[in-house]
């Protein structure tokens, strides 16, 4: 038995989102970037350029499993308004 796995303390935020694409359903793990939020992404699939949906801020928070770090950071609902930081 190995002991604790203690590496997640302070910081939990993931920058890891799984991306799947509303017109072919193709799925890319993408890492995000913390300082910008990422509003259009090409679909490798089937070449759409995806764009977030109305009241969110990016395509993760849109596509993705995971929404984007600052949305993360305040505590929002995935689906919740994106007012963070301003
Ligand atoms: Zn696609």
């Amino acid at each position: 038995m190995s002991s604790a796995h203690l590496a997640m303390t302070t910081a939990a935020i993931l920058l890891e989102s799984v991306l799947t694409c509303p017109e072919c359903g193709h799925v890319k793990r993408e890492t995000m970037p913390t300082d910008a939020c990422q509003w259009f992404y090409d679909c490798e699939g089937c070449r759409a350029v995806l764009k977030p949906k109305p009241g969110d801020c990016c395509v993760y928070c849109s596509y993705g499993t995971v929404p984007c770090p600052p949305i993360q950071e305040c505590g929002k609902a995935k689906s919740g308004p994106s007012r963070c930081g301003e």
